[in-house]
């Protein structure tokens, strides 16, 4: 079998289906896409093309290893997130060859069905917490949240109060049996990480994510040796190498690769044994379109140590068959390859050019940048 053709579609609101051809007639899927970098990874995607016409598709780890040791330049998101896309479609496509969905590839399902997370939302404590009883009223085990909005370097008494609030009213909304994360999207400073962390530990969240960026490491350590809640971060981390600090120097606890950006189901499988080493648990990042959540769960089909499952869309108007969580669990898919068949007539009008751009946030007193 030999690769054939590459094909990139970018679709809305922000996804890039990546199709790769074979000789034999099998189509193999990947999401290959960086969120407001879209149309750069597909010219990345396009420079491996004269590589991988007339290659093997199955050769999965021999094309990784070309795709990444031959650049020369190695790693960083763009070039991670054009190899995940691949990688994922080069999975499918073995999957497909061989009539097996992947996770039977790499070592058989561990689980029965795959717990997911849903995000809830609301600027007040009332909206979240309505939002959140919704989430749990459709049976789902575990939500995450955000912070509500922009941080300066340090605040206020008055804004920890309003984010603790926000907590305080989502752990009631819940209760007990139900897990929460809060994301702090890297938005606040270490300093205020530790503050807030302090104040939400009554509340037992089941994580806070990226509580500062994960560019110093040692700083991360810092946050997590000053609070009881386990510390998640990875969305931002590429290949082995990204997790390899931050689990040798135990900063985290739930590592959160993106199988789209952390190098595809290849890395995302060995960064999860890697976990294991440190008894940590995996909840790989998806925010993303449907054929990332199709290879984000044959990952988790297999981890022992998935914890749950972030998605945003279950491919309603992009798959012939969306998935469905059913009282917050999605059943093992058992199709071959990722198991998915997309619905070209409903995609058909959510194609677009790629140009999807990222929000910019300035504060509102001084007109600085604001991480977002
Ligand atoms: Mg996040």
């Amino acid at each position: 079998m030999k690769i054939s053709g590459i094909e990139l579609i970018h679709v809305l609101p922000r996804y890039t289906i990546l199709k790769l051809s074979t000789d034999e007639g099998i189509v193999g899927y990947g999401e290959a896409v960086l969120e407001g970098k879209s149309r750069t990874v597909e010219m990345a995607v396009k420079e491996y093309e004269k590589f991988l016409i007339g290659q093997d598709p199955r050769r999965i780890e021999h094309l990784w290893q070309a795709i990444y040791r031959q650049n020369f330049y190695r790693g960083g998101p763009i070039l991670t997130s054009a190899l995940s896309g691949l990688d994922q479609a080069l999975w499918d496509i073995l999957g497909k060859s061989l009539n097996v969905p992947v996770y039977q590839l790499l070592g058989g399902a561990v689980r029965e069905r795959v717990r997911m997370y849903k995000h809830v939302q609301g600027e007040t404590p009332e909206a979240l917490a309505e939002s959140a009883k919704k989430a749990v009223a459709e049976g789902f085990t575990m939500v995450k949240t955000t912070l509500a909005g922009k941080a300066h370097i340090l605040e206020t008494p008055a804004f920890v109060a309003r984010e603790v609030e926000r907590v305080e009213a989502l752990r009631a909304a819940i209760g007990n049996g139900v897990d929460f994360g809060v994301d702090f999207h890297g938005r606040v400073s270490p300093a205020l990480a530790i503050r807030l962390a302090k104040e939400m530990e009554r509340f037992s969240p089941a994580f806070i994510e990226e509580p500062c960026l994960p560019e110093n490491i040692d700083v991360l350590v810092t946050v997590a040796r000053a609070t009881t809640i386990p510390v998640a971060t990875g969305e931002r981390l590429f290949t082995k190498w990204g997790f390899r600090e931050l689990l040798e120097k135990q900063a985290a606890f739930v590592l959160q690769p993106d199988l789209a950006h952390c190098g595809g189901i290849t890395e995302g499988k060995k960064i999860a044994a890697m976990a294991e080493c440190y008894y940590a648990a995996i909840a790989p990042h998806n925010p993303l379109g449907p054929v990332n959540l199709a290879a984000s769960l044959q990952l988790d089909a297999c981890a022992p140590n998935f914890l749950a499952q972030e998605f945003v869309q279950l491919g309603e108007g992009y798959l012939k068959r969306p998935f469905v969580v059913k009282d917050g669990y999605i059943e093992l898919p058992t199709a071959p390859g990722l198991g998915i068949e997309l619905d070209e007539e409903a995609l058909a009008d959510k194609i677009y050019p790629g140009d999807f751009t990222n929000m910019r946030w300035f504060h509102d007193d001084d007109g600085s940048v604001a991480d977002r």
